[in-house]
């Protein structure tokens, strides 16, 4: 998995933590992230290769201090199982590119019961009414 020509795309593309996170299983510090506050209407896409993942409306406050949904699009995202650091979680990743994004939880809030713990790195926020809509939008 390391080396890879894809890899250094990723690295290219994605500043060094957004990297250490969706490529390397890493974990941003609680309460960090810049769209833990983001309330606006819109979709969450992956940072590592633009697929849409989350609609804003599951989004929801979970007090963890990482963005929380209850539900993500279908098919957008895959399920891994984690026993690393002697838990047992469920690992989310991206189903198109396979980045790590963040694990899931039983315990959410609403009817799903689901908890999505996203790292805010590995999201891309776009707005409901942007007019740049332009596919793979990279700076
Ligand atoms: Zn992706």
């Amino acid at each position: 998995m390391s080396d890879t020509k894809e890899d250094d795309v990723f690295k290219q593309r994605l500043t060094p933590e957004a990297y250490a996170v969706l490529r390397e299983k890493g974990t941003e510090a609680p309460f960090s992230g810049s769209l833990l506050g983001e309330k606006r209407s819109g979709m969450f896409r992956c940072a590592a290769c633009g697929n849409q993942l989350f609609e804003s409306s599951k989004k929801f406050d979970s007090g963890t201090g990482w963005p929380s949904f209850d539900e993500a699009l279908p098919g957008a995202v895959e399920f891994i199982e984690d026993d690393s650091h002697g838990m047992h979680r469920t690992e989310v990743v991206c189903a198109q590119c396979e980045s790590h994004l963040g694990h899931v939880f039983n315990d959410g809030p609403t009817p799903t019961g689901k908890r999505h713990c996203i790292n805010s790195v590995c999201l891309q926020f776009e707005p409901e009414n942007s007019s740049t809509q332009g596919e793979g939008k990279v700076d």
